[in-house]
């Protein structure tokens, strides 16, 4: 499996790209979780990625998404980006994922990935926007990594996505791929889809595109239209678990899951502190379908990192993450997590009222397995998950 992975890169993607990837991404990966271990030791809050959400504008209007627009977008004045990537700089953090919104609606998106070519930057994009123009323009910069979001096959992709957006998105892909990119797949596991999305023919799909990794997103049932019947079950939480694994022995693709460790216990990133979401406005949030904060990038003089180490709110919700829950607490305590949120007097940067909507969700269960949990059989995989998750504040 392994060597049919490095054959497919060294035929599918530009050499240079290949480079860039391994120094800027691997190599800046593994200085920035040095980075955070050290700063564990010291009891310092700072993760070593973040998620900025560039813009709320957006081309699409997908069910279930929690990102709200009206009238005139909000976005990440050029300012603001420059403090959080200068902040994240100068504490070993190099890595920071970009989504939205659409980050291709983003007026700034060009200048800030060829402003920083010794930073590396994940782009989560429904994928529309991969002209021959700006696949060469991506190329050339090369510290980009695009990753097109797609919830199975043309059907179950477009009742969430629009009609026609698939065959736009794979388009992208192909798009991708002429150009040598390093590129990935997203892909929403929900209790509809679960079947189409794990299985082999559709992993295989994604080999033939090009596709360097597919990453799969448990359904959480957020925003204005939760769709709670599209949340997985704790059947369909083990299922998820135990085909992921089996696929990982077969496909010569990353796949990617941010919720179990190599033991398959859950692991929930936000509560281990690595990495929390620069929302649009500028709010410091817990993790992407969260948007609430207390603090903001322009605070504390625009020094982020003490504006997080010193956020009573983020320290808090590690420790009440841990007191509840190795899963996610968002499924399985919407209420406490409102009640929380409320104490903190936490601000809402949605458009919407999101302590009244998790006080109003029903508790469900998570990717926490328990006694059931899954270890890891892929020795590639334990070893990749105990470099990421081990020695974690929240799970040491
Ligand atoms: S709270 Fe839930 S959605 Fe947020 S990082 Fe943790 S597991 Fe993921």
């Amino acid at each position: 499996m392994l060597l049919r992975y490095i054959a497919r890169m060294i035929t599918h993607v530009s050499p240079r790209l290949l480079y860039k990837a391994a120094r800027l991404w691997v190599g800046g990966g593994l200085r920035a979780m040095r980075a955070y271990r050290q700063r564990l030791a010291r009891n310092e809050l700072f993760p070593p990625f973040l998620f900025l959400a560039l813009t709320d504008a957006c081309n699409l209007r997908c069910r279930g998404c929690w990102i709200e627009s009206h009238g005139r977008p909000n976005q990440l004045s050029w300012e603001e980006i420059q403090t959080v990537i200068e902040s994240g700089r100068k504490h070993s953090v190099n890595f920071f994922a970009l989504l939205g919104g659409e980050p291709f609606l983003y007026p700034n998106l060009w200048r800030l990935i060829e402003g920083y070519p010794d930073c590396y930057f994940q782009i989560i994009t429904n994928g529309l926007f991969f002209t021959p123009e700006v696949v060469g323009r991506l190329r050339r910069a090369g510290n980009v990594s695009p990753l097109v979001s797609i919830d199975g096959w043309r059907d179950a992709n477009d009742q969430r996505r629009g009609e026609g957006v698939f065959d736009r998105a794979v388009a992208g892909l192909k798009e991708l791929k002429r150009g040598r990119l390093l590129f990935g797949a997203a892909t929403t596991v929900t209790s509809r889809n679960i079947d189409e999305v794990l299985d082999a023919r559709y992993v295989d799909f994604f080999v033939d595109q090009g596709a360097a990794y597919l990453w799969y997103y448990g359904y959480r049932p957020v925003g204005a239209e939760p769709a709670p019947h599209l949340a997985l079950d704790a059947q369909g939480m083990r299922e998820f678990r135990r085909r992921l694994i089996a696929l990982r022995k077969r496909s010569p693709i990353i796949l990617i899951d941010t919720y179990w460790d190599a033991e398959g216990k859950a692991v929930c990133p936000a509560a281990a502190g690595l990495g929390f979401h620069i929302g649009p406005q500028g709010s410091i949030e817990p993790c992407p379908p969260l948007s609430l904060a207390c603090e903001t990038v322009r605070d504390s003089q625009g020094d982020l990192f003490a504006a997080i180490n010193q956020s009573a709110m983020l320290r808090d919700f590690q420790e009440f993450c841990r007191s509840h829950t190795r899963g996610c607490v968002i499924l399985e305590q919407p209420r406490r997590l409102a009640e929380f949120f409320a104490r903190h007097r936490a601000g809402d940067f949605s458009g919407r009222d999101v302590i009244a909507e998790l006080s109003a969700s029903e508790p469900r269960p998570s990717h926490d397995l328990g006694e059931q949990a899954i270890p890891e059989e892929s020795r590639i995989y334990r070893f990749l998950k105990r470099q990421l998750f081990f020695g974690m504040g929240g799970y040491g």
